[in-house]
């Protein structure tokens, strides 16, 4: 191409779950600009991340070439050298049965890269061990919503926003964790619609609420059973909804009898009467969305917070209409898509699942092997795992538990104990410094291929740029490791072929393809035929599950409670510079010069109680460690609470964080731990 050669190419954003398309302006192989288009999800709109943190792409730091671990160190090799070594440690790991083997899959791959990857672990691993970060976000949204309606995905478009009379947000900061969703509910609610908000901090939606229920951490199930109950006091549910379309109600109203608006708000924390006015507010309105996030989930009851909102919405017939729903919001990019294609230890693709012979028959007979027998072991199930050898082999695609996971003094205990990982990146991480061998991989930017956004919409990635040195597509990889242990069934030539794969095994992705796409269809899950478009909001006139299904769920305390010890309580979450564990977006200069340090959000007059000013550095212990970081004064944050993000592995908050997981989702308690803080 001639020197300042200039093309515009349309991808998918790699960061949240909104999905917004890009339009990438690249000048010879290097993207110089990002802008947003009139139409898609975001209609002209993108945030901080989406509009300049693209620098990471051509950043020097890439990872260029296989790297092995030799004499301790991570030294450059072949592609040959670190496939063959790769694969002789997975048939040894192998010859100890299925237990031994594991892989961590990746909501920010593709579509294409994520399937291959569960179908690798399944078939060349032979093991159902493959998880991803869903477990730390929305596992209980999967299991709650699948009790309640039999799906477990966000119920509304996001274009319905614009036809809600009433929303409800609770457990998410939108405007920073999915700024053009928390745009469109900014100016839904200039338009007219009532705006209810329920969350520990003051977020900035608060600002704009007509009511707003600054709840205590932890006590979500109790907000929602005051909410339900204020609206049984006030005879405001939907009779005939509930006659026509549920089953369980009787027995649910048992249950709401034994509580009051007054006892639940106490849990809470709130004022009874404004408890009242937010559940009569949303009751009365006829068109209404719930929206919620890890503030909701990442409990150890975060299945009874999900059911809860399920309740909530059947009790008020705003459930299976245009504008009315549970809409669970996605974190980053392509998690929906990495659940949908597979990549969770119990559900095969479509969330078929591996205890369901007739599900296993099929995939057995369509990917011509012999599925895996055992139980799969979960995210944190794998890191134990992990340090006792029980694994022996472990893949990690795209992921960064030491930063990611809860309690990363145990993580680190486990990945130092480790008997083999192998880690495909596009940087080293806190993560490549444990690893056997590092692989690496492309971006998004470098590729072709699909993510599903938390609207279940499925949109094409495209290719814009070439990848640095010898990087190569994560689906690429897998079929490398899989053809030198002699397994057929690997060798797709594009990412549009494995589509067509995807599509013949997965019936709410039958009617998807690269070829539609890229023609401009727009699809969003269940597309049943080629001429479907799939469905705007889900559970019209039926639930997946037939009726939709009235889940008892009390309030239980979270775990950790402060004490004399510990006595304030620490809460985590994201910010709006940042993805995830930051490999990206700390590679763009803007950004890290607004938000490059670990930080830690202190009420102002608790701050004056321990003589600390704005900026000093505090230590925060939890029982399961301690890390330091500046302070940030914020009034709006209870007395009691400290608040940290949990993007950095340097004064990182998930080394405080961990306990009991969540008895059905396995998710484990990352918005409540139990804290001291020292100057
Ligand atoms: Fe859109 Fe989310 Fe990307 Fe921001 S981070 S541009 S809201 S997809």
């Amino acid at each position: 191409k001639p020197f300042g050669y200039t093309k515009h190419v349309q991808t998918v954003c790699p960061y949240c779950g909104v999905g917004c398309t890009l339009n990438l302006k690249v000048v010879d192989n290097k993207i110089t600009d990002v802008f947003s288009t009139e139409g898609n999800v975001n209609d002209n709109l993108l945030c901080v991340k989406g509009r300049f943190a693209y620098d990471f792409v051509s950043s020097p730091d890439r990872l260029t070439t296989p790297l092995i671990r030799k004499d301790g160190v991570l030294q450059e090799a072949s592609w040959e050298e670190a496939i063959s070594l790769v694969a002789q440690k997975l048939k040894e790991a192998k010859q100890e049965g299925p237990q031994a083997v594991a892989g961590l899959s990746s909501a920010r791959c593709t579509n294409e890269d994520n399937y291959v990857f569960q179908k690798f672990i399944r078939t060349v691993g032979e093991s159902n061990n493959v998880d991803h970060c869903a477990r730390l976000c929305h596992a209980s949204t999967v299991a709650g919503l699948a009790k309640s309606f039999g799906s477990g995905a966000m119920t509304n478009s996001i274009e319905e926003i614009d036809v809600m009379d009433v929303i409800l947000v609770s457990g998410s900061n939108t405007t920073e964790t999915h700024p053009v969703i928390g745009a469109k509910i900014k100016q839904r609610k200039a338009q007219g619609a009532a705006l209810i908000v329920a969350e520990p901090r003051k977020i900035e939606l608060a600002n704009y609420a007509d009511v707003y229920l600054q709840i205590k951490p932890g006590t979500n199930v109790a907000l929602f059973n005051g909410l339900m109950r204020a609206i049984l006091d006030a005879g405001l549910e939907d009779k005939t909804f509930i006659n026509e379309r549920t089953e369980g109600f009787e027995a649910f109203l048992e249950f709401m009898d034994t509580l009051t608006v007054e006892k639940c708000a106490e849990i809470c924390g709130v004022d009874p009467e404004e408890m009242r006015k937010a559940g009569v507010l949303y009751a009365t309105k006829d068109r209404g969305g719930i929206f919620y996030s890890m503030g909701v989930t990442q409990f150890s009851t975060g299945t009874d917070g999900v059911m809860s909102t399920a309740n909530l919405a059947m009790l008020t017939g705003k459930i299976g209409r245009e504008g009315c729903g549970v809409n669970p919001l996605r974190g980053q990019n392509n998690v929906q898509g990495a659940c949908d294609m597979g990549a969770l230890p119990g559900d095969l693709p479509g969330y078929q699942k591996t205890a369901n012979p007739e599900a296993v028959e099929k995939f057995e007979k369509a990917w011509d092997a012999k599925l895996p027998q055992n139980t799969g072991k979960t995210l944190t199930e794998i890191i134990d795992g992990v340090g006792d050898k029980t694994i022996k082999f472990l893949y990690v695609m795209g992921e960064n538990p030491m930063v990611s996971d809860p309690n990363t003094n145990h993580v680190k205990e486990s990945l130092e104990n480790a008997n083999f990982i192998v880690v495909q990146d596009i940087f080293l991480t806190e993560t490549t410094e444990y690893a056997d061998v590092v692989l690496p991989a492309h971006v998004y930017a470098e590729k072709d291929g699909t993510f599903t956004n938390t609207e279940r919409r499925i949109q094409l990635l495209r290719k814009a740029v070439d990848a640095p040195g010898v990087a190569k597509n994560d689906w690429e990889i897998i079929g490398m490791i899989a053809k030198e242990m002699g397994v057929k069934g690997f060798d797709f030539n594009s990412a549009s072929e494995i589509m067509e794969e995807i599509s013949s095994v997965t019936p709410s992705y039958t009617g998807v393809s690269h070829e539609r796409l890229s023609n401009g269809d727009r699809i969003q899950w269940p597309c049943l035929s080629k001429d479907s478009e799939g469905a705007k909001f889900l559970h019209a006139g039926k639930f997946t599950r037939g009726l939709g299904a009235f889940m008892i769920a009390d309030y239980i305390p979270p775990e950790d409670q402060a004490d004399d010890e510990y006595p304030l309580i620490l809460m985590t979450g994201r910010i709006l510079e940042h993805y995830h564990t930051r490999t990206m977006t700390k590679r763009t200069p803007g950004i890290e010069a607004i938000a490059g340090d670990a930080f830690v959000e202190i009420n102002p007059a608790k701050a004056l109680e321990y003589g600390i000013a704005e900026g000093d550095m505090i230590h925060v212990t939890s029982p399961r460690g301690s890390v330091s970081a500046k302070t940030r004064f914020n009034d709006g944050i209870m007395e009691n609470n400290l608040f940290m993000p949990f993007h950095y592995g340097d004064g990182g908050a998930n080394c405080l964080t961990g306990g009991a997981v969540d008895p059905i989702a396995k998710i484990p308690p990352l918005k409540v731990s139990k804290v001291r803080i020292t100057k």
